[in-house]
């Protein structure tokens, strides 16, 4: 499959990217850094012919439309889009401290980021294969199991979900499965070290949704990485 991915040079990001080209996948990668030592670069030099990398800040629509017109003339088609970039902003605050450019930010990374990438890769998802798009989102952004914290990112997690569902309707015709995955918490950046989960285990279960391994037991396309449903 040739699966394009955002966010793919660190944490569960560049996981997937190992885990995708050690199942022989081709991996178009979405970054904001390119540095020479940088981790997806050295998996480039690993996997010459299987790794693109496209400067792609999910927040900037212009570097969205250039990477999904470079990968057409570099692919052709892509099989799997993963919209993994996120962010976790104002961690713990309470309503009273909010930044609302923080606020805002996080709405335009988590939510409206995959907006624009939808916009710009469905086309050449269209020529895929079997097709599949995968939102990351988060246990945090179940109204069912919300908490009274971290409000921007609740709320950004729960409007993707939503956005899943939509999406999901949208290319109901089209043969392509959309699922809004939670990842676990794993040990990231973002997760930090008392997460209980690790993001190799998480890259896999994703990656064997994305493959049809695992079948997602979800109506409305909310499930864990092993493929058990979340609640709305
Ligand atoms: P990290 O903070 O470790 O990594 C975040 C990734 O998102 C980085 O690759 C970063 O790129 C990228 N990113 C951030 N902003 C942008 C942007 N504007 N454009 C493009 N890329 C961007 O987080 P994780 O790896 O832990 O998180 C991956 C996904 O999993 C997220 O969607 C997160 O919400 C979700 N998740 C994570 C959980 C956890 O426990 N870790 C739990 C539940 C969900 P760069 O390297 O350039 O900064």
């Amino acid at each position: 499959m040739k699966i394009i991915l955002t966010g793919a040079n660190r944490g569960l990001g560049i996981h997937l990217v190992k885990t995708a080209l050690e199942r022989g996948h081709t991996v178009l990668a979405g970054v904001r850094t390119i540095q020479e030592d940088s981790p997806i670069n050295l998996l480039k030099k690993q996997y010459p012919d299987k790794v693109y990398t496209y400067f792609l800040d999910v927040t900037n629509e212009e570097s969205v439309a250039t990477a999904a017109k470079l990968a057409a003339e570099d692919v052709g088609s892509i099989d799997g889009i993963i919209n993994n970039a996120g962010v976790l902003t104002e961690r713990g605050k309470i309503i009273e401290e909010l930044d609302f450019e923080n606020v805002k930010f996080t709405m335009d990374v988590n939510v409206l980021g995959p907006m624009r990438v939808m916009k710009h890769f469905l086309p050449l998802l269209y020529k895929g294969k079997k097709k599949t798009i995968i939102n990351i989102s988060s246990e945090a952004g179940s109204i069912h199991n919300a908490y009274g914290g971290d409000f921007p990112y609740g709320i950004s997690k729960a409007a993707l979900n939503m956005f899943s569902v939509q999406l999901s309707r949208y290319v109901k015709e089209k043969d392509i499965a959309v699922h809004a995955v939670h990842p676990g918490w794993i040990k990231t950046d973002m997760g930090g070290e008392n997460a209980t989960g690790y993001p190799e285990e998480s890259a896999n279960g994703i990656l064997d949704i994305l493959e049809g391994k695992i079948e997602a037991k979800s109506e409305l396309g909310f499930i864990d990485f092993k493929g058990q449903e979340m609640k709305i």
